[in-house]
């Protein structure tokens, strides 16, 4: 089956002193553990996720990535950027991102073109809002989301990429899909995406992610098309991180 894979998003925290410990603590506890992990760290820190974590089974990546190559961009990074601190991924359309940005599908997809095409895996975010939910929306929203990117992609390109399932009611709020919420999301994805690539669509990581905590962890985690966990919140203690790894 699949190797489960666990990444941490820090979001917009953490201080040179407070990564150094965090990071620490994650290696020092990691055991044997098999689930693969990284952390997506803030921009400016990606050269010390790469100082104190190469040589270690911890990869790290970053959260958001420009569409463009390089050019007059302010306050953008690119793709290849990212590479040269030897990102393994990058983030891509995140609900904040899509909501605090105004990231459309389109834009999420190009941004996934330009990561693949630096080498980088992306971690490409779907979900639904609440109200959209409640609208009975969710199969549709997400759908779309993931089409627009697959649209974009060839086939080779398309077996590069991780899907992190989000539904935004659940970010940062405590309130966590159950299983059987995700897992029927999940296995709408793993369709889609087997539409476009067959049986490889076997292989690609269908994350979770909104308030996966070491006491939920690895219900989800045990559903056929859950592949691991998008973490935010916990992924800021070492402890509570590491938790979430074991249990993948
Ligand atoms: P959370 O965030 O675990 O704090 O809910 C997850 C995410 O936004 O990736």
């Amino acid at each position: 089956m699949r190797p489960k894979l666990v990444v941490g998003n820090w979001k917009m925290n953490g201080s040179l002193a407070a990564n150094a410990d965090l990071l620490a603590g994650i290696v020092a506890g990691l055991g044997n553990a098999k689930a693969a992990c990284a952390v997506c760290a803030p921009a400016p820190y990606l050269f010390q996720c790469q100082q104190l974590l190469a040589g270690t089974p911890v990869a790290w990546g970053a959260q958001d990535v420009s569409e463009h190559a390089s050019g007059a961009y302010t306050g953008e990074a690119s793709a290849a950027m990212l590479a040269d601190f030897a990102c393994r991924y990058v983030i891509v359309g995140h609900s904040e991102r899509r909501a605090y940005h105004g990231e459309s599908n389109e834009l999420v997809a190009r941004k996934t073109v330009a990561a693949l095409k630096a080498g980088l895996t992306p971690i490409v975010c779907v979900g639904e809002t609440l109200g959209q939910r409640e609208a009975g929306q969710t199969a549709a929203v997400v759908g779309a989301q993931l089409a627009a990117v697959l649209e974009l992609l060839d086939a080779a390109q398309a077996k590069g990429i991780v899907v992190a399932y989000e539904p935004v009611w659940a970010i940062g709020t405590g309130k966590t899909a159950t299983p059987d919420m995700a897992q029927e999301v999940h296995a709408q994805l793993r369709a889609q995406l087997k539409e476009r690539i067959g049986g490889a669509a076997e292989e690609i990581n269908i994350l979770y992610g909104g308030s996966m905590k070491p006491d939920n962890a690895a219900d989800l985690m045990s559903r056929q098309d859950i592949d691991g966990g998008l973490i935010g919140g916990a992924s800021l203690k070492a402890a509570d991180f590491l938790a979430i790894i074991k249990a993948a």
